[in-house]
């Protein structure tokens, strides 16, 4: 069995921390000497299981350029359907392993209570899992679907230009290459604006129910932020793109969002051997709020402003300066108590 106590510390409530802080990409360290790991952990890791999602997609799911040149019920119902089975598998399968079956235990676990045991009535049906599973794959996967099947049929119709791998190789491979950082780019910028107060109690709110988030978490939105959420796909129109590019930000930011939302710190492979999970900066977020819009990603967006948690106690106390400072600014504005 592998000892999580070698990796981290619990605390008296069972909740687990890593010991090592979170690694910022060496391109914002300057670390460049760690730069060739950095790359090839950008390659290989979670975006290699992406790549297959997305090659498999490509291959049995996804229609052939004239059948998605027009729009009707049978593909696009077809393409829903299999979303939804696919995300129901992909998630379901983390949720049954670390959360019904527990694997692990509470081995890696961040928050020492799995959500079954905290019905709360914030959930449809009391329950974290049903609510977060249904909104999942009945809210965010079909907006998600509808959003694809817009941008493909108006590639596939002829009535936005694309590059085809044939004539622009360059192009489409440095679309597929950046797609995941244009990804976690544009993300960031629209996490933060949902963080302004109105939206964020109309709109996400729903997405920080799960204070302490399982996989079914990961897509669990208000359907205003479901459409928000996959805007990356609709850039694809003004970028001469590629139909496969956009299946590719699909795939990303469908079963990407499962990384900050697995709850684990490392993934057990059988009796000795673990993987990183790279959950602990998006677990933060849910924990403590405005830290960390963004993950441990290629270009440090929340270091840039100001709003990177790297999951040490230093790290808690700057969090903790930088709170109480926005509560006394309030309170000047409001003439209040900065409580
Ligand atoms: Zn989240
Ligand atoms: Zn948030």
């Amino acid at each position: 069995m592998v000892n999580d106590l070698s990796y981290g510390t619990r605390d008296k409530r069972g909740n687990w921390r890593p010991d090592a802080p979170i690694g910022l990409s060496p391109l914002s360290t300057g670390a460049l000497k760690k730069l060739p790991g950095f790359v090839a952990g950008y390659l290989i890791g979670w975006n290699t299981l992406y790549m297959g999602i997305a090659l498999a997609y490509w291959a049995w799911v996804l229609p052939e350029t004239e059948v998605m040149a027009s729009l009707e019920w049978g593909w696009t119902l077809r393409l829903l359907a299999l979303n939804i089975a696919g995300a129901a598998l992909f998630f379901g399968a983390f949720e049954l392993r670390l959360y019904r079956q527990r694997a692990q235990e509470r081995r890696f676990k961040y928050n020492g209570t799995f959500p079954a045991e905290k019905p709360s009535d914030v959930f449809w049906f009391r329950s974290q899992a049903w609510d977060n599973a249904l909104r999942s794959l009945f809210v965010t996967v079909p907006i998600g679907t509808a959003i694809m099947v817009l941008v493909m049929w108006l590639m596939a119709s002829g009535a936005v230009p694309t590059s085809d791998f044939a004539s622009n190789p360059v192009w489409v491979i440095a679309l597929v290459l950046f797609a995941p950082i244009l990804h976690e780019g544009y993300f960031f910028f629209v996490h933060r604006a949902i963080h302004w107060e109105p939206l964020y109690k109309r709109v996400h709110s729903v997405h920080h129910n799960s204070i302490n988030p399982s996989p079914w978490a990961s897509l669990s939105m208000h359907p205003v932020e479901s459409t928000l959420y996959y805007g990356a796909l609709v850039l694809q129109l003004a970028l001469f793109s590629n139909p496969f590019v956009v299946l590719w930000l699909f795939v990303l930011a469908t079963f990407g969002a499962i990384v900050g939302h697995i709850g684990f710190d490392r993934l057990e492979l059988g009796q000795e051997r673990s993987v990183t999970s790279h959950a602990y900066a998006h677990y933060l977020h849910h924990k403590y709020f405005e830290v960390n819009y963004c993950d441990d990603g290629v270009l440090p967006w929340d270091q840039w402003f100001g709003t990177w948690h790297d999951g040490t106690k230093e790290a808690d106390e700057r969090m903790k300066a930088r709170f109480r400072a926005k509560r006394e600014a309030r309170a000047q504005r409001t003439g209040g108590s900065a409580k």
